[in-house]
C-alpha cells in the first residue's frame, strides 16, 4: 500500500495531468499484485492557484470589490482546459463543470464578504486558500478515470481533523486516523484510488483549516502514516532532494538517500523540495519517504529512511540557503561568567515569539549570537532591552 502525493507543477497543465495518470496507472497495477495492495493519491492545487487565491483575498481585504473577478476567470479557464481535454463523457463533464462553478461562486462570495468587512482573518484566508485543492481533487479523480484508473475524490475536510491554528493547523492524529481509515480503506480494498485534497483539513466542528504553505507534502505524510502504508511518495518536478538549489548551483546533483533527520534539517533551512514537517508522521511509523520527479519518473530520486548511507557519502549531504534572516548579538562585559544569562536572554526572545534558527556563544562568554527572521527583530530587541 502506498501514498502518492503530487505537487502543483505535477498537476499544472494538461500534459502534467497526462503524466500523472500514467504514473498512477502503473503504480496501481503494480500494487494490485502485492499482499496489501492499494494506492491513495494526495493532490496539491494546480501550480500558481494558491497564490492567486491568496492574492485575491488580500486585495479584497484592502477594499477592492472587483479584482477577484479576473482571478475567477483565470481559474475557470485553467481548470476548464483540463476538463475539456480529458473528459469526453458529456454528463460527467457537466457535473465537473458544475462543481467548478460552485467552488468559484463560493470564492466570489468569500472575496465580496472580505471586501465588505475590510478584514481578512486567518480563518477566512484558510477558507479561500484551500479552494485550489478542493477544486483539483475532483478534477484529478475524473482525469484518472478517463485514463482507465478507478478513482474517487475525497475532501480532506472530512477526514483530516486539525486543531484551530488557522493557517498552520496541526492534525489531531486520533480522529484523523479513525476518519481516514474508515473512508479510504474500503475504497482502496475495492481497487479504487482515493484522490484526497492536500493542504486542507477541518476543525472538529467542521471549519476548514490549512496546514501552512506547501502543506500538501505534510498531508501526504499524515495520510500515509495513518494508513500505515509501505511508502510515502512525494512527486515533484525535480529529481529528488539535491545537493544544492539547482537554480543557484547548476552542477547540483540528486542525493540518493537521506535520513529523516538530514532531510528535516535541509527542509527547515531552506530546501524548498519538501515541507519541513513532512517526515514527522513518517518517523513515528518508520515509513520510507521517496521524492520523485513526475517529469522523469524513471529517475530513482531520493529515498528517505531512518538511517542514510552516510558512511558511503560522508556526513555533509547538501547545502541550503535561507533568506530574510538577521543575526542578533548581545554583548557586554557584564555577561562573562554570569550564571543564568543565557536563560534570561532566551527567555526574552521566547516572550517575543521569535523562532530562533541558530545560536552561538563566544568562548569568552562576552557575547551570544542568534539568528531570527527579519520580521521578528523589532519585537525581540524590545523584549531584550526590557
Ligand atoms: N497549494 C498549497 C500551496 O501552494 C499547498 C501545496 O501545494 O503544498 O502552498
Ligand atoms: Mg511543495
Amino acid at each position: 500500500m502506498i501514498v502518492m502525493k503530487f505537487g502543483g507543477t505535477s498537476v499544472g497543465s494538461v500534459n502534467a495531468f497526462a503524466q500523472v495518470a500514467q504514473i498512477v496507472a502503473r503504480s496501481a497495477a503494480e500494487e494490485a499484485t502485492k499482499p496489501r495492495p492499494g494506492v491513495a493519491v494526495i493532490t496539491s492545487a494546480m501550480s500558481g492557484v494558491t497564490n492567486l487565491l491568496i492574492d485575491a483575498a488580500t486585495k479584497a481585504a484592502h477594499g477592492s470589490a472587483t479584482s477577484h473577478h479576473e482571478i475567477t476567470a483565470t481559474l475557470a479557464k485553467k481548470h476548464g482546459e483540463v476538463l475539456e481535454h480529458f473528459i469526453a463523457n458529456r454528463a460527467e463533464r457537466a457535473t465537473l463543470e458544475r462543481m467548478l462553478e460552485e467552488r468559484l461562486e463560493e470564492f466570489e462570495r468569500l472575496c465580496s464578504s472580505i471586501a465588505v468587512l475590510g478584514e481578512l482573518t486567518p480563518r477566512g484566508l484558510d477558507l479561500v486558500s484551500g479552494l485550489g485543492e478542493r477544486i483539483n481533487a475532483p478534477v484529478l479523480a475524473a482525469v484518472l478515470r478517463s485514463q482507465g484508473v478507478a478513482a474517487e475524490s475525497v475532501d480532506a475536510v472530512e477526514i483530516v481533523a486539525t486543531d484551530r491554528a488557522f493557517g498552520e493547523a496541526e492534525p489531531l492524529m486520533e480522529q484523523t486516523t479513525e476518519r481516514c481509515r474508515a473512508r479510504l480503506l474500503p475504497l482502496m480494498e475495492r481497487g479504487i484510488v482515493p484522490v484526497v485534497t492536500g493542504f486542507v483539513g477541518a476543525t472538529l466542528d467542521g471549519i476548514p483549516t490549512t496546514l501552512g504553505r506547501g502543506g500538501s507534502d505534510y498531508s501526504g505524510a499524515i495520510v500515509g502514516a495513518v494508513l500505515d502504508v509501505d511508502e510515502i511518495q512525494i512527486w515533484t518536478d525535480v529529481n529528488g532532494v539535491m545537493t544544492a538549489d539547482p537554480r543557484i548551483v547548476p552542477n547540483a546533483r540528486s542525493i540518493s538517500q537521506l535520513s529523516y533527520e538530514e532531510v528535516s534539517e535541509l527542509a527547515y533551512y531552506g530546501a524548498k523540495v519538501l515541507h519541513p514537517k513532512t517526515v514527522i508522521p513518517a518517523v513515528r511509523k518508520r515509513i520510507a519517504v521517496r521524492v520523485l520527479n513526475t517529469f522523469e519518473p524513471e529517475h530513482p530520486g531520493t529515498l528517505i529512511l531512518e538511517h542514510s548511507n552516510s558512511e558511503e557519502y560522508g556526513s555533509v549531504k547538501g547545502i541550503t540557503a535561507i533568506r530574510g534572516m538577521t543575526l542578533m548579538t548581545i554583548a557586554g562585559r557584564g555577561m562573562a561568567g554570569v550564571p543564568g544569562i543565557a536563560a534570561r536572554a532566551f527567555g526574552a526572545v521566547a516572550r517575543s515569539n521569535a523562532n530562533i534558527l541558530m545560536i552561538s556563544q563566544s568562548s569568552s562568554e562576552v557575547n551570544i549570537c542568534f539568528v531570527i527572521p527579519h520580521n521578528s527583530v523589532a519585537s525581540t530587541e524590545a523584549a531584550l532591552r526590557d
